[in-house]
């Protein structure tokens, strides 16, 4: 839109502030972990490989294994093909690396490899991979069981009994990738950190060397990894409280807006469309956003009103009489111009810019004026 000149909403239009209300109630970090991104879960058993290779392999395993997870169809043995060439891309490291990280993984009991060989040509095919997990047996002995498929479940190591885990969001695997093996081991100490505060946050509160105790660095590798991860901003550490950041913006995570927006659009799409408005809901929004009595606008034509809510028909410092302001109520139109200013759009468009909030809360502020929330009390609060 050409003018974006916004008038001052009077806070007293109770169905403003109805909607400021709920704009203050939505704007309310949900309680929990990494909302609204891609997340999974890995066995916080990655911290014992101090962010060398094995903790990159460990990790881009884990997040294979929740896509596989949530995709199955049955619960059982949760097995798949990983080639080491495509792990090496993924996690930055040579295949040769990869190759290491297996074993060791493997001697450590971390995961089964089958590695089928093509009958035609005896190639490497690729491996088979089962990951195991340690659990306690009643007689109180550790033993390594596979993990099993948990379909449409998002917590693979919740759903396998597993509480010793890590919440970390997917775009990290990609953040990782310039990290060094210290600055990795601190960044999951980190992330391990705000995962077993439980406070549903990405921040908690600890001391360094608390921190570093998790990272099982020493003192000159902790610091080096730590200065490494505040200044590619993964991590904020002030006043004992440490934040983990969006990998991907690097800054505190916001992710859970978009979110609520989404919920928000999705519940707007069953529970009110604007397809289905008469022109007689378009007389109402008018009358309520301009403050005047629009009830006999008539429908099938461009519809003259002075003045432009907009630029209030000012330029230059004087007021021009003209009405340069057009409405058009019909349904399939439900649109508007000014001639001065030049702005042009959705009748809902101009109902946003006159209220000052977004084209999405303005569509809710419709649905508000046309169904009062006392008749559908259930529906104003938005549960996340
Ligand atoms: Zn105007």
């Amino acid at each position: 839109m050409a003018n974006r000149k916004q008038v001052v909403v009077p806070k007293d239009r109770p169905f403003v502030i109805e909607v400021l209300q709920a704009q203050e109630e939505y704007s309310g970090k949900p309680v929990g972990l990494w909302i609204g991104h891609s997340r999974f879960q890995c066995p916080s058993f990655v911290l014992d490989y101090a962010g060398g290779s094995p903790a990159r392999v460990v990790l881009s395993l884990y997040d294979r294994a929740q896509g596989h997870s949530y995709s199955s169809k049955h619960i059982g043995t949760l097995t798949f093909k990983v080639r080491a060439e495509t792990l090496a891309e993924r996690t930055g490291l040579t295949v040769a690396q990869v190759y290491r990280s297996q074993v060791i993984l493997e001697r450590d009991n971390r995961l089964y490899r089958r590695q089928p060989l093509s009958k035609a040509s005896r190639t490497f095919l690729g491996n088979e991979v089962t990951l195991l997990l340690p659990q306690r047996t009643k007689q109180g002995q550790l033993v390594n069981n596979p993990i099993s498929t948990a379909p449409k479940k998002p917590g693979l190591l919740s759903e396998n009994g597993m509480r010793d885990y890590i919440v970390i969001p997917q775009d990290t695997l990609p953040a990782i990738k310039q990290v060094s093996r210290h600055g990795l081991a601190v960044l999951l100490a980190a992330m391990e950190a705000i995962t077993k505060a439980g406070t549903g946050t990405e921040s908690a509160r600890i001391t360094k060397p608390e921190l570093r105790h998790i990272s099982g660095l020493g003192l000159v590798a902790f610091r080096k990894g730590f200065r490494e991860c505040l200044s590619q901003k993964l991590l904020a550490f002030s006043d004992n409280v440490l934040t983990v950041h969006d990998p991907h913006k690097r800054r505190p995570t916001q992710r859970w807006r978009n979110r609520r927006a989404e919920l928000f659009h999705q519940r707007k799409k069953f529970a009110f469309d604007l397809n289905e408005r008469t022109a007689d809901d378009y007389r109402s929004l008018l009358t309520k956003v301009l403050n005047t009595d629009c009830s006999d606008i008539p429908e099938d034509d461009w519809h003259r009103i002075w003045p432009c809510p907009l630029c209030l028909n000012e330029q230059n410092g004087k007021i021009t009489k003209r009405p340069t302001f057009a409405v058009h109520i019909e349904p399939s139109v439900a649109g508007f111009h000014c001639y001065l200013c030049g702005a042009k759009g959705k009748l809902i468009q101009l109902a946003a810019q006159v209220l000052g909030i977004s084209t999405s809360d303005a569509i809710e502020y419709f649905r508000l004026l046309l169904n009062p929330p006392v008749q559908e009390p259930e529906e104003v609060a938005v549960q996340i």
